[in-house]
């Protein structure tokens, strides 16, 4: 029996016309971290010190400095003539290099940097919407960014300001967050999550700075109220950071308003990203029965440079990345990631720097797709089988050292720390850790401060 026309046409509109616009991709760059004073022959002003002792400083750059523009070069070409057509690109911030000295990186010099970037950006993606958040270190002195009003805002808006709509514009200039359509279903909410950070004094003890959370619980209302969804994105995220034994990054009563609304809301919200680690990783964010809600994808960043903060375990640098994301295009969930790297020490070796696929996340964990259930039954699966564990361990750092040896602290502190968001919930989970193995006092200590803390949380409604 034959098919007839319309039976031809309807498996065609089946097999290309209906699927083909159900999953779209972007590109997730972030912690570009660019150092204008970067040559070939000095130490640059964000160099570690002992830094020439270190290695030589290639042309691409040297794990213990932020990157010359050289490297931002090559990972824009990278993209500009990769062939995929992306939907937009996502900027999570830290354009400025590390310099201890606030007085050496003013306000003038962050608004050129940006300035740089933006235009990179620009050029690099000529009609293609820009979703962009600010960085802690996009700012001078680093970290404090206002929860009001400031000229630097308005300075920074006149910059994006062909990518952020006409009724974002308060809001950016109040504290720059803002939301946007990606498409009919879907709406970008660019949050300002420096606000939360502790190492800004500019928000300490405050109730909502910028009252950007009551902002936030208000345009996910609606979004939900006109049936759309959302994808979340900014700098700082919640939780803990994977790499230290106690490491966290929001004020405590932050980190829990924003996990209280991120929970409220979360049946609207296709995903989380975020960056500030420099490290490849993700969290879960869990309902009341315990199953996963939500993921949070922590993006590794394009700049090397090796962390100074006292504590960390492991490597401390990463190879250069950029991340392509395939995405649902009506629910922002994520369908898989593109995790691309260069590696540096060849990229110096060799005069170039070559840009390849480091792993597509469904193939390279053996997950079906990168939603809640499917990561939480990857971290259930990492916790018992040591080569999968492995894999994300060497992905963490962007293959920084491969063959680096880990331990159980060092397990124990990474799956606590993608599943337990609140500060409290990592404390016990790295208690019972510790019990399994040798006690470590310092986390019995943390958990006492925690848990005394939490006591005196006040909760934003
Ligand atoms: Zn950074
Ligand atoms: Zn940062």
């Amino acid at each position: 029996m034959g098919i007839r026309p319309t039976g031809v046409l309807l498996l065609l509109w089946l097999f290309v016309g209906c699927c083909e616009s159900e999953t779209g991709h972007f590109w997730h760059v972030t912690d570009m971290h660019w150092d204008p004073t970067y040559n070939e022959t000095n130490a640059a002003l964000s160099c570690n010190p002992g830094t020439p002792a270190h290695g030589p400083f290639g042309k691409f750059g040297i794990f213990s400095c932020d990157p010359p523009w050289l490297l931002l070069e090559s990972a824009f070409d990278f993209m500009k003539h990769h062939g995929i057509k992306v939907d937009f690109v996502m900027w999570t911030g830290d354009d400025t290099p590390h310099i201890w000295d606030d007085k050496v990186l003013n306000m003038e010099w962050v608004h050129e940097i940006i300035a740089a970037q933006t235009e990179l950006i620009k050029e690099t993606f000529p009609n293609v919407t820009v979703f962009s958040a600010m960085g802690n270190h996009d700012w001078s002195p680093k970290n404090e960014l206002p929860p009001r009003s400031d000229h630097f805002y308005n300075q920074v808006y006149n910059l994006w300001e062909a990518w952020i709509p006409d009724d974002g514009e308060e809001t950016f200039k109040h504290g720059a967050f803002y939301s946007a359509p990606i498409n009919d279903d879907l709406e970008m909410v660019v949050l300002n999550t420096n606000l939360y950070y502790d190492s800004n004094s500019q928000t300490k003890n405050m109730y909502d700075p910028a009252n950007q959370l009551q902002w936030f619980d208000d345009v996910m209302t609606g979004i939900e109220q006109d049936g759309r969804k959302a994808m979340v994105m900014a700098h700082v995220p919640p939780g803990m950071f994977e790499k230290h034994a106690n490491k966290s990054w929001f004020y405590p009563d932050y980190n829990e308003a924003f996990l209280r609304f991120a929970k409220k809301h979360a049946g609207a919200i296709g995903s989380i990203h975020m960056a500030h680690h420099h490290t490849d990783s993700f969290r879960l964010l869990y309902g009341d029965n315990d199953q996963p809600l939500l993921p949070i994808f922590l993006a590794p960043a394009l700049s090397p440079w090796e962390t100074t903060l006292p504590g960390v375990m492991g490597g401390k640098g990463n190879n250069p990345s950029l991340r392509l994301v395939e995405y649902e295009r009506e629910t922002g969930s994520i369908v898989n990631i593109n995790q691309y790297w260069s590696n540096l020490t060849l990229a110096n070796l060799q005069g170039t720097a070559k840009w390849v696929l480091e792993y597509a996340a469904t193939d390279y964990y053996g997950i079906e797709n990168m939603d809640g259930n499917s990561l939480e039954a990857l971290v259930q699966s990492m916790k018992l089988d040591r080569d999968l564990f492995d894999k994300y361990y060497s992905a963490n750092g962007v293959q920084f050292d491969p063959n680096e040896e880990w331990d159980a602290d060092t397990q124990n502190v990474h799956i606590c720390a993608i599943q337990n968001l609140h500060y409290a919930d990592f404390a016990l989970c790295m208690q019972e850790a510790n019990r399994a193995g040798s006690h470590d006092p310092s986390a019995l200590v943390f958990l006492s401060a925690v848990l005394l803390s939490a006591f005196s949380l006040s909760y934003i409604t």
